[in-house]
C-alpha cells in the first residue's frame, strides 16, 4: 500500500522565493520540463558516492532489474499500449517535417503523456487521453494502417477508461485494463476466484489471482495465464531474474540472499506460496542499508482489486532520518492499545512493524515516473498479522517535491486566513513527513480482520477504505501529546497544520485534479474526500459553544474551509477511525459502499468550477513525476568486473524514455 503526494504539500506554502523558474540548490535543478498537467522533477541520490563498491554494484544490478519490468506495466495497463507507444516513438524519431507544426507538437505532448502514464489512460484519473492531432495527419506520418489501433487512439468511445469503479456496471467489461482476457465478465471472474478461495487455506490465503491474466478459452472455460519466466511476460521476467542473479553475490547479508532466491523462484514458478515466503523473508530483512521492491505489488489498477501491477524501487537507508520512524515503530503497541478502535478489532500484539526513511536510487514500473512517497508492504493480510510489515518514507522524493513547490502560491490562495497560513508555514514540513510515517508505519499495520472475513470482501471499495483507515490513524495521532513527548512534534499546536491540510485538500484543492463533469475515482482521492466531507457532517454543532466543527465560509466569491474547533475535529477523526476499522474488520460491504458513495465520489459542479478557476490563475501543474538518474558501471577491461558505478542527472525526459524503450524493450 502506498501514500501519494497530496495536491498541496503543506510545505508548498513555505515560500521563500516567488520565482517560477527552475528551483536550484548547489546547481542541482529539481524542476524540469512541463507538459499537459505534468511537471517533471529530478531527485538527488545524496550519499550514493559514499557507498561501498559492493553496495554500489548491488544497486547497479537491482536498478537494471527495475528497468526491465517497464513493458510489463505498459501491457497490464492496456493491451494496445506497447504497440501504440512503439508507433508513436517511431513517428517522433523519424518525423522529417517541421517540429513546430501544431499536429507534431500535439503528438509530442500525447507521447509524453503516454510515457508518463505507462499507457494511453491518465495515470491518476484513468480516462483515455484525447489526441490533439488529427487521425489523417497521424496516418500520413506514422504510416499506420491498422484500423483497430487507430480506433483505440482516436475514438473516445473505445477503451474510454482504464479502471471503471462506477457502481452497477460490469467493472471488467467497462475497464480497459488488461488483467482479464476478451469477454471475461465481472460475474465470471468473481465466481472463478470465489471457488478458488473456497478450496484454499482460509487461515493463510495466498494472494489469489495476483500474478496472472484471467482468460477465457475457446470452449468458454476460464483459466489463469500466469506471469512467469516461461509464461506471459517471460521475456521481461527472464531479464529481471538475470539481473537479480547478478546482484545476489553483492547482497549485504545471507537473509538478503534468501530474499533474492525466493523472488527468483517466484518469478520462475509463479507459485503464490513462494511469494508469501518471499514476502516474509523480505519484511524480516531489516539490517542491510540497501533494499528494494521488485514485483507484482499493488492492485489499484484492477477494478476487482486482485491483480497486481509490476513495480520496483531500489533504495538505501537515510540513517539520520530513520531515527524518527524507529521511535514510532518502537512504540507501535502503545499506539495500537490507545486507539479509539473497538478492542475486538485491535491487534493484541503488533508484530514487527519496521520503519525507515530511505533515499530512492531508481524508480521503475508503477512507481515511475509518477511515484509514491511512502510504501508499506507486503499487502497480504495474514502475513501482516503474523509477521508484520516493512514501511518506508522516501525522503529524497518528498524533499524534491518540497523544493519544487516553493513559491507556488497555493497556500496563500486557499488558506482561510493569515492564522491558518502561518500555522502551515511553520509546521507543514514536519507534519507532512510525520503523517506519511504514521500512515505507512502504523496505520496500515494496525487492526485486524475478524476470523473468517475474506480480505477482498469490500471489493471496489476496499482500497478507499484501507487508505482512509491509515490516514485516520495518522490524523488521530498527529494531535496526541505522545508525539510531543517522543520529540517527534515540536509543540502541542503543530498538528493543526495537518488538520488544515487534510480538510482543505479533501474538500477543495484536490478537485483541481479532476476534469469538469467527472467524479472522484482514484482510491486515495476518494479517501481524502470521504474523510473531509464525512468529518464535516459528523462535526455539525459539535464545536465548543455548539458551532459546527468545520465551516465553508465564502468571501469575495471564494470558498474556504475553516476549522472552528481542532480538539473536536480530533474526536471526529477518532469516531471515523473506529467505524472504518469496524467496516474493514467485519467486511461490511454495504457500510463501505454507503460511506464511499455518499462522501467520496460526487462533486458539486459550482464549487468544482470555482476551484479550477482559482487554480488556473496560479498556473501550477497538478501532477508531478520524476526523471531517474542514470547509472553507469565502470568495468575492468580484462576481468569485466565492476570497479565503480557512477551516477548522472543530465538525461532529458524524452531521451530517458526513448533509451528505456530501446534498451529495456522488445520492439513491438
Ligand atoms: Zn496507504
Amino acid at each position: 500500500m502506498k501514500t501519494y503526494l497530496k495536491t498541496m504539500m503543506l510545505s508548498a506554502v513555505c515560500a521563500v522565493s516567488s520565482c517560477g523558474g527552475p528551483t536550484q540548490e548547489d546547481g542541482f535543478e529539481f524542476t524540469n520540463e512541463r507538459f499537459a498537467d505534468i511537471q517533471m522533477l529530478r531527485y538527488r541520490v545524496d550519499g550514493f558516492e559514499q557507498l561501498s563498491l559492493q553496495q554500489k554494484t548491488f544497486i547497479y544490478y537491482l536498478q537494471e532489474a527495475a528497468l526491465w519490468g517497464r513493458d510489463i506495466l505498459f501491457d497490464q495497463n492496456g493491451r494496445y499500449n506497447l504497440q501504440i507507444r512503439d508507433l508513436l516513438e517511431k513517428t517522433y524519431r523519424d518525423y522529417k517535417g517541421d517540429r513546430t507544426d501544431a499536429d507534431f507538437v500535439a503528438m509530442e505532448e500525447y507521447l509524453k503523456r503516454v510515457w508518463f502514464s505507462n499507457g494511453i489512460h491518465h495515470h491518476y484519473g484513468a480516462d483515455k487521453f484525447i489526441p490533439g492531432f488529427s487521425r489523417e495527419w497521424f496516418v500520413k506520418h506514422s504510416g499506420c494502417t491498422d484500423d483497430q489501433l487507430l480506433e483505440v487512439i482516436f475514438n473516445p468511445e473505445v477503451m474510454a477508461k482504464r479502471v471503471n469503479l462506477a457502481e452497477g456496471e460490469d467493472l471488467i467489461l467497462t475497464s480497459a485494463m488488461n488483467y482479464y482476457g476478451e469477454g471475461v465478465t465481472q460475474a465470471e471472474a468473481e465466481e472463478f476466484y470465489a471457488k478458488m478461495k473456497a478450496e484454499g487455506d482460509p487461515q493463510r490465503p495466498v494472494m489469489y489471482g495476483m500474478n496472472s491474466t484471467l482468460v477465457k478459452g475457446s470452449d468458454g472455460t476460464l483459466r489463469e495465464d500466469v506471469w512467469t519466466t516461461t509464461g506471459r511476460y517471460g521475456e521481461q521476467l527472464l531479464q529481471i531474474v538475470k539481473n537479480l542473479k547478478a546482484a545476489r553475490p553483492f547482497a549485504e547479508d545471507s537473509l538478503q540472499q534468501v530474499v533474492l532466491d525466493k523472488l527468483i523462484s517466484f518469478y520462475e514458478t509463479g507459485c503464490l506460496k513462494t511469494f508469501d515466503e518471499y514476502s516474509i523473508a523480505w519484511l524480516q530483512n531489516t539490517e542491510p542499508l540497501v533494499d528494494f521492491v521488485n514485483g507484482f505489488t499493488e492492485s489499484y489498477g484492477d477494478p476487482l482489486g486482485m491483480k497486481a501491477s509490476w513495480e520496483s524501487i531500489v533504495n538505501f537507508k537515510d540513517l539520520e532520518a530513520t531515527k524518527r520512524t524507529l521511535l514510532l515503530s518502537d512504540n507501535a503497541q502503545w499506539f495500537e492499545d490507545n486507539s479509539p478502535v473497538n478492542p475486538a478489532f485491535k491487534k493484541e500484539k503488533v508484530k514487527g512493524v519496521s520503519a525507515k526513511v530511505i533515499r530512492a536510487a531508481i524508480l521503475g514500473g508503477d512507481l515511475y515516473p509518477s511515484t509514491a512517497i511512502g510504501i508499506n508492504l507486503p499487502n497480504s493480510n495474514w502475513v501482516r498479522a503474523e509477521y508484520g510489515s516493512k514501511s518506508v518514507t522516501i525522503g529524497n522524493l518528498t524533499y524534491a517535491y518540497a523544493q519544487a513547490s516553493k513559491g507556488s502560491g497555493m497556500g496563500e490562495e486557499f488558506a482561510f486566513g493569515p492564522e491558518e497560513l502561518e500555522i502551515m508555514k511553520k509546521y507543514g514540513d514536519v507534519t507532512d513527513d510525520l503523517h506519511t510515517d504514521l500512515h505507512e508505519c502504523l496505520g496500515h499495520g494496525s487492526g485486524k480482520l475478524l476470523p473468517g472475513v475474506d480480505p477482498d470482501t469490500l471489493k471496489a471499495y476496499g482500497s478507499t477504505i484501507e487508505e482512509a483507515r491509515a490516514d485516520l490513524f495518522a490524523l488521530y495521532y498527529l494531535a496526541d501529546p505522545k508525539l510531543v513527548e517522543l520529540g517527534l512534534m515540536p509543540d502541542a499546536e503543530a498538528y493543526k497544520a495537518s488538520y488544515i491540510g487534510q480538510m482543505q485538500n479533501g474538500i477543495l484543492t484536490q478537485l483541481v485534479r479532476i476534469k469538469p463533469g467527472d467524479k472522484i475515482e482514484e482510491a486515495h482521492m476518494r479517501n481524502r474526500a470521504l474523510i473531509a466531507r464525512w468529518a464535516m457532517a459528523l462535526g455539525k454543532g459539535k464545536a465548543a459553544g455548539g458551532a459546527d466543527v468545520i465551516e465553508m465560509p465564502v468571501r469575495d466569491g471564494k470558498t474556504y474551509v475553516k476549522i472552528n474547533d481542532y480538539e473536536a475535529l480530533r474526536q471526529v477523526f477518532g469516531e471515523q477511525l473506529a467505524e472504518i476499522q469496524r467496516i474493514k474488520s467485519e467486511g461490511d460491504f454495504n457500510a463501505a459502499r454507503t460511506l464511499v458513495e455518499e462522501y467520496g465520489v460526487q462533486i458539486d459542479p459550482a464549487l468544482h468550477n470555482e476551484i479550477l478557476e482559482r487554480y488556473k490563475a496560479l498556473d501550477i501543474a497538478p501532477y508531478k513525476g520524476f526523471i531517474n538518474p542514470r547509472y553507469t558501471a565502470v568495468r575492468d577491461e580484462k576481468t569485466n568486473e565492476i570497479t565503480d558505478v557512477t551516477i548522472s542527472y543530465d538525461e532529458a525526459y524524452d531521451e530517458q524514455m526513448l533509451r528505456y524503450s530501446r534498451d529495456y524493450g522488445f520492439g513491438y
